[in-house]
């Protein structure tokens, strides 16, 4: 403890995730550039994902450097076996605004967490604001999705209006939409959010997203995981709402620029990890022995549930495209695949596994992308996945889930054109040509484009550049308001 007053004390920030791998992840880059930076920081896990993060990771080791760093701990409302995955995510939001919200106003007004200057919670929990002006704390909103994501989940109300939500049954799928501005040219019905697939616009979970993001210009500011030579044209939307949008990202690449910048040695070599699963980091050993560029990595992030028809499918088109692959396949990423269960797999998915792939529960991601000899990644569109295969400058085949994974495929095969993608379709003829396209028939022209925005990532968090100057002026920023 310090025996400084108080307010000679560092501003102490409040940061406050939704419960999920990719916005943990992002929030914990968050909490350790804030705290390179002499902030002190409460990071509010749920007590679910903190277990996790205790048993699978140095978690612990990787803050205590930093003085006034502490972890505290929150329900998500959801019993303690219920599952956490894609299927569930929506129960999840309502548990945390039901049981969690409630919970987190009493923690704050009975003082559970100390003198706290300012709060910066995940946007998707909106109701957050509610809590921080009723007990007079400024707050900050927090989206690890992406801007162009965000943008299309505040115009849902001009869709509905425009009566291109709900959407018109399968024939409207390739309509274009008209009434999200700045992307006129380009967004069909098929790439709006998943929800937004809903007939009826009173759909729950289409209310949620749009009454929550729609929260957002009441908080002292934005903060996106996402950087200016990305989004740019969408952030100039976003600002007309939002004025004081703080882009910072890609986080990960971030927050080690900075700690080669500022930190000892001790602090570099730290882990990153954040996984709420074991890492199996076998297959760095089997990609040491892969030839350059030679592998397909495959992930669907750590929500997604792919059905058996989905899954056989994707193995035929991967086993078919006589591609070099590791896949991830997290226990929970087909229902009802337990551990040590025989899942009768055809035999030439397996003789072709045998041959070429290489399995695991879970990867050291951010590594794998990194490595030499992986050439493509086969991804569900999550943000985070997006951002670290950009700055890996790794080309994608996109296959989203849910979510904001919808646009985010759009916008990496159309806008950015660092991909493809297979939006709704998912047939073994369709991966295994576009793998070949990826690794083969249009390589030149993606490693070309990847490239390119891999170096506008890195400039982007280098110093000078848009997120560095962005993140020193939310510190200033802080630093002010908590005087
Ligand atoms: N991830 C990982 N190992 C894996 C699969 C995923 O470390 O085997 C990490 C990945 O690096 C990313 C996060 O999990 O940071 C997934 O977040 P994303 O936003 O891409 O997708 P979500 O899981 O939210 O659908």
């Amino acid at each position: 403890m310090s025996n400084m007053e108080p307010h000679l004390l560092p501003p102490r920030v409040l940061l406050f995730p939704l419960p999920c791998q990719g916005n943990v992840n992002s929030m914990l880059n968050l909490a350790q550039l804030l705290s390179l930076a002499g902030l002190h920081v409460t990071f509010l896990n749920s007590d679910h994902n903190h277990d996790r993060l205790v048993r699978y990771t140095d978690i612990q080791a990787r803050f205590t450097c930093y003085p006034g760093f502490q972890f505290k701990t929150i329900t998500d409302g959801l019993p303690v076996e219920h599952p956490r995955n894609g299927e569930s995510f929506m129960e999840m939001c309502y548990a945390l605004n039901s049981v969690t919200r409630p919970l987190f106003r009493d923690m704050l007004v009975s003082g559970q967490f100390g003198l706290v200057n300012c709060i910066i919670a995940d946007g998707i929990m909106g109701y957050t604001i509610d809590v921080a002006d009723e007990v007079g704390i400024p707050i900050f909103h927090f989206r690890s999705i992406s801007a162009c994501c965000f943008w299309a989940c505040f115009s849902i109300p001009q869709m509905i209006e425009a009566g291109e939500i709900p959407i018109k049954g399968n024939e409207a799928m390739d309509v274009l939409i008209r009434s999200v501005p700045g992307m006129e040219t380009f967004l069909r019905s098929r790439d709006l959010p998943s929800f937004c697939r809903s007939s009826d616009v009173s759909n729950p979970s289409l209310q949620l997203i749009m009454t929550e993001t729609r929260q957002s210009p009441r908080a002292r500011a934005l903060i996106l995981n996402t950087f200016e030579d990305l989004e740019g044209p969408i952030l100039s939307q976003i600002r007309t709402q939002c004025p004081t949008t703080y882009t910072i990202g890609p986080l990960h690449a971030h927050r080690k620029t900075r700690l080669a910048k500022h930190a000892t040695n001790t602090l570099q070599r730290s882990s990153n990890s954040s996984s709420l699963w074991e890492v199996d980091r076998s297959c760095m050993t089997w990609l040491d022995q892969q030839p350059l560029q030679s592998v397909v990595y495959i992930s669907f992030g750590s929500l997604a549930v792919l059905t058996r028809d989905q899954l056989i499918e994707f193995w035929y088109g991967v086993v078919n495209s006589k591609k070099n692959f590791l896949w991830v396949r997290r226990l929970d990423s087909t229902p009802g695949n337990k551990e040590g269960e025989s899942e009768d797999i055809p035999v030439e998915l397996v003789e072709g596994t045998k041959e070429r792939g290489y399995m695991v529960g879970w990867a050291p991601q951010e590594e794998v992308l990194a490595h030499k000899a992986v050439g493509g990644f086969l991804t569900h569109s999550g943000w985070n996945s997006t951002l670290e295969s950009i700055v890996a400058g790794v080309p994608m085949v996109c296959w989203p889930y849910f979510f904001d994974q919808q646009l985010n495929s759009r916008f990496v095969s159309e806008v950015w054109k660092l991909g493809l993608d297979m939006k709704d379709l998912c047939d073994r003829t369709i991966v295994e040509q576009m793998l070949n396209d990826l690794m083969v028939e249009r390589r030149q022209e993606f490693v070309k484009s990847t490239a390119e925005m891999a170096r506008l990532s890195r400039k982007s968090v280098s110093e000078g550049g848009s997120s560095y100057s962005n993140l020193d002026r939310l510190i200033k920023d802080i630093r002010l308001i908590s005087m």
